[in-house]
């Protein structure tokens, strides 16, 4: 069987399908899942085990059988757990079929074939009766089908069902019980990925201001969850404007409506602000008493010597429709909303002498309709972009690289995906029409222009760069060439490198004095040692005494089988490390020229500086606008001798993670890491081979 994939191809720019085998789909699933993570996940693993063995209990101490249905087996090792605890049998149950066939074997090797019976369904297709699936409904119900939302990954239909149909009446659920959590924030830092901020320039005639669209102001955004590592977000950048709130609360072993619905909570501002985000988390309580609570709280509500890192459940930032300024002490009403899937918040004031009011009337006030965008500009920019063009240090250095370029009958051609470039120009020299080339990405781009009156001073190219015509240019040659670059198509950091590509297709159409900006672009790398990240890639052998080493084995195969010489695109802000080696300048790429047809081919070695384990490379891309500006999509700093690292927090830059890690121990015999880095200009990827 074969299947196609949608995958974005650097010297295009555009999404291609190829055709895979059918393997592609599975091993991907498996290198990417998020499996490994969770069985390094101990304070979860010890707190499931806790929790399933006290429901064992309970149930043996009324007298009855233990019968266990563990929904979303994965690897089989909640039902191991429940095995072990005493529980007469257990049906495990896996939608995704390598995961069931692994539980399989898993449960074979560690002994539990006898007790555990995995049935490779989704749950809601399970039968029950003498010749179902299960001979009969469960007594305990076990599952761990949460997400950084709790409800993401259909947790709340798949209980709906359950109880219906699976489980006894009164069962024990492990966990017992979900609870979210709420913080009403100010944060400058949040805010700016939610809406575009008036952008500053100084311009040789005054400050000139760009003005985001007028439509962003009221939109709600995108419902997509955002969801982060907040234990890396310093307290600077926010301001807690209320207590830690309990929102709503789902009770497992009740049965569970997954209907819409609206929760409100009254809030009393400890602190003047403005609100504009909501903190989220969740906790779960593996018993009914409360007493085995695994939690997902930030390091501000916990003391950061329990928290436990993981991967695979973070923080949610929801981003209110409007900024509301609230008072301190004054009365607010928060209320979640939520559909089978996704939750989302909004704030309302209490008026004078209004009684308290209940849930109804939040319904009532809000209605259930989940966020969609309006405005559109959520659709052109994402909330890492937005972010990136509020940065205003960041417009500082594109100004004044363009003042040095651009002059007042400078014909500039942009290629960049919503890029304000353009407008930038326009207000830095340029004042005659520029052009500005347009894809089927930047659609909702004119927005910006006609709230700024500049419709008829950009102009929007509807073409691909090779289908450029000298019409669209008024048969005029293009003397400045920009780009940030930024390609919403890009996945890893060179994939912005499709501005060469592009430079080259509309070649003819330059002047032969033609400035681009940036006139060359360089690739960094630098080996590190992860405070954490490096779990998601390390084998687990045990876990909670049971062996889970063909768990390994399949993402290590999955691993192999396509990855191994690529490199994935990591948010390293979210991800501490040290720098274990001088960050290096591995490839240069010369933007004044075209692309070559020869491959661009590096080989070296690093030093490595400091002690530490060599987790991986991480490579980023830097570009050079003029003499002196450059801009880092990856390193800032290094911000102290230990060699922590300081990333570009709008970015995200590629992790090469070594497949074995060493250890260096002494610096008096400094060990090196050689390295070779094949750009290859056909393809527009990057292969790489360490040597450590
Ligand atoms: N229980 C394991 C794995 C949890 S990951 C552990 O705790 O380590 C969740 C798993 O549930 C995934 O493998 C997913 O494929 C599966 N899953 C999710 N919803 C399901 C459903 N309704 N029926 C069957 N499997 C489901």
């Amino acid at each position: 069987m074969k299947t196609f994939c949608g995958r974005a191809n650097p010297t295009t720019g555009s999404m291609e399908w190829l055709e895979e085998g059918e393997d592609y789909d599975y091993h991907q699933e498996i290198a990417r899942s998020r499996y490994a993570d969770m069985l390094h996940d101990k304070d979860r693993n010890v707190k499931y085990y806790q929790g399933i063995r006290a429901a064992v209990s309970r149930v043996k101490a009324r007298g009855e059988k233990a019968i266990v249905l563990d929904i979303g087996t994965g690897t089989g090792l909640l039902s191991m757990m429940a095995a072990s605890a005493g529980a007469d049998f257990c049906y495990a149950v896996e939608v995704f079929k390598p995961m069931a066939n692994a539980a399989v074997k898993i449960v074979e090797k560690n002994g539990f074939s006898d007790k555990i019976k995995v049935i490779n369904k989704h749950s809601t297709e399970v039968t029950v009766g003498p010749d179902g699936d299960m001979q009969c409904r469960a007594n305990i119900l076990v599952t761990e089908l949460f997400d950084t939302e709790l409800i993401g990954e259909g947790a709340l239909p798949t209980y709906e069902h359950a109880h219906k149909y699976l489980v006894q009446e009164g069962c024990e659920a492990v966990p017992h019980r979900a609870t979210v959590y709420v913080q009403l924030v100010e944060s400058k830092r949040m805010w700016s990925w939610k809406k575009l901020f008036p952008v500053h320039v100084e311009a040789e005639d005054g400050e000139k201001i760009i003005v985001p669209p007028s439509e962003m102001e009221n939109c709600p955004g995108v419902s997509s969850v955002c969801d982060i590592q907040l234990n890396q977000m310093p307290s600077s950048d926010f301001t807690a404007l209320s207590d830690v709130v309990t929102m709503f609360s789902v009770d497992f072993s009740k049965p569970v409506q997954s209907a819409s619905t609206c929760y409100r909570v009254q809030l009393e501002p400890v602190k003047s602000g403005k609100a504009q985000v909501v903190l989220s988390w969740w906790d779960i309580d593996m018993d009914p008493s409360g007493t085995i609570n695994c939690t997902m709280a930030p390091y501000w509500v916990k003391p950061t010597s329990a928290l436990q890192w993981r991967d695979h459940w973070m923080q949610c930032v929801y981003f209110l429709p409007n900024e509301e300024p609230v008072l301190q002490g004054e009365k607010l009403y928060l209320t979640a909303c939520r559909d089978e899937y996704s939750v989302w918040y909004s704030l309302q004031k209490a008026r004078e002498g209004e009684a308290e009011a209940d849930e109804e009337e939040a319904k009532a006030a809000v209605g259930v309709e989940s966020p969609v965008c309006r405005c559109r500009a959520h659709l052109l920019w994402n909330r890492p972009r937005l972010g990136e063009l509020n940065e205003q240090s960041r417009t500082g250095q594109y100004s004044q690289a363009l003042r040095e370029v651009l002059k007042t009958d400078s014909v500039c051609l942009c290629i960049s995906d919503g890029s304000l470039l353009p407008v930038l120009a326009h207000y830095l020299g340029a004042k005659q029409v520029q052009y500005f080339i347009l894809f089927f990405r930047s659609l909702h781009f004119s927005l910006v222009f006609k709230a700024n009156n500049l419709e008829d001073k950009i102009k929007i190219i509807e073409a691909r760069p090779e289908l450029l015509k000298p019409s669209h240019l008024e048969d005029k040659k293009v003397s400045v060439l920009v780009g940030e670059p930024f390609f919403t198509t890009s996945l890893l950091p060179w994939h912005n490198l499709y501005f060469w590509y592009a430079r080259t297709a509309v070649s003819s159409h330059l002047a032969s004095n033609v400035t681009v900006l940036p006139h060359s672009a360089s690739l960094h790398m630098m080996i590190v040692e992860f405070q954490d990240l490096w779990r998601i890639r390390s084998p687990c052998g045990t876990c909670e005494g049971f062996d889970v080493q063909t768990m390994d084995d399949m993402i290590n195969d999955s691993l192999n089988f396509r990855e191994s010489k690529e490199a994935e695109p990591h948010p390293l802000w979210e991800y501490p490390c040290k720098s274990l080696s001088d960050p290096q300048e591995v490839l240069t790429f010369d933007f004044t020229k075209t692309v070559p047809q020869h491959c661009l081919s590096t080989e070296g070695s690093v030093n490595l500086l400091r002690k530490g384990k060599s987790h991986g490379a991480v490579l980023w891309m830097e570009y050079h606008l003029a003499a002196d500006i450059s801009i880092s999509t990856g390193l800032v700093q290094i911000s102290n001798e230990k060699g922590n690292c300081e990333w570009n927090p709008h970015c995200k830059q590629a992790v090469y993670f070594f497949s074995s890690v060493t250890e260096s121990e002494t610096l008096s015999d400094p060990t090196a890491v050689t390295y070779a880095i094949n750009f290859d200009t056909k393809t527009g990827e990057i292969a790489m081979y360490f040597k450590l």
